[in-house]
């Protein structure tokens, strides 16, 4: 058989081969094909740059490449749904090592910690994902919002708008508006948390905006400019109890005891590791 032959059969069958993924969001199982190494060596050089906003591009773009289902929008998914699936293609196409040398923050000393990612995977599948509803009143307004939680369009569209008003400081051309608004941009990373609102006047019906969620983010932190002080504490408040930002730490954190001094320490398993080569 020629090389060429050869590296055609290796082809066809790499993107026939097919496996399910599960996906949190959708609450079901999506066919995957399987990642080349060609795939795993540019992901790997990605990962080495620890740069975050590379990472999320990167992943979402691979993701997107390996998803065989064309009537999922990528973009539609949620941040629980990237970590999900790179989980699970570390399990399908055996990347990396599931022990992690651990040094204790106590005792100092190392310890091998043995990755369960059977663990993990059941911990994602019992996340409620239900957006929760919730009411409050500033001035005698009645703001009902409904937290879940954020798609990946609304992070990376949040994460270009931090990074306009970064830019913009570097070139120092910032005006006292644009200097205003930076700050509240990177005060208020919540507002990616809120799917729904509804703004009600004492004397006014119920009023719902509509297109909040299809309105860019941009104009979705413009409106929230608008609203009274003690806003952004309130929604703030709401997510901590709703816990969606905690569900992610949850998953990517375990707690082992450490084995010489017994103190519990908090292991982080970051998915970008299943990638380096
Ligand atoms: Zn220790």
């Amino acid at each position: 058989m020629q090389l060429t032959e050869a590296l055609q059969q290796i082809n066809d069958n790499n993107s026939s081969f097919i496996y399910k993924v599960y996906i949190p969001s959708l609450q079901k199982e999506v066919m995957f094909r399987s990642l080349s190494v060609g795939e795993l060596k540019s992901l790997s050089k990605i990962m080495v740059e620890d740069d975050t906003e590379n990472l999320l591009y990167a992943t979402t773009t691979i993701i997107s490449s390996l998803i065989q289902d064309s009537s999922i929008n990528i973009m539609d998914l949620i941040e629980l749904d990237r970590l999900a699936i790179l989980f699970q293609l570390k399990k399908i196409n055996m990347l990396g090592d599931d022990n992690y040398n651990v040094t204790c923050g106590k005792c100092e000393k190392q310890f091998l910690f043995e990755y369960d990612l059977n663990k993990v995977l059941e911990k994602i599948k019992n996340i409620s994902l239900t957006n929760q509803t919730n009411d409050f009143e500033i001035n005698h307004m009645k703001y009902t919002i409904e937290v879940g939680y954020p798609t990946l369009q609304d992070i990376m569209g949040y994460s270009e708008i931090s990074k306009r008003f970064a830019q913009k400081i570097e070139e120092g051309k910032k005006t006292d508006e644009e200097k205003e608004k930076e700050s509240f941009v990177s005060a208020s990373f919540i507002l990616k948390y809120i799917r729904l609102l509804y703004v009600r006047g004492l004397s006014i019906n119920d009023n719902k905006i509509d297109n909040f969620l299809d309105s860019t983010l941009a104009d979705r932190i413009l409106l929230m400019e608008h609203m009274p002080a003690g806003f952004m504490n309130e929604v703030n408040n709401i997510i901590v109890k709703n816990r969606q930002i905690y569900d992610i730490l949850d998953i990517i954190g375990t707690i082992v005891a450490c084995p010489h001094c017994h103190a519990d320490i908090l292991v982080k398993v970051d998915p970008k590791d299943f990638f380096m080569i």
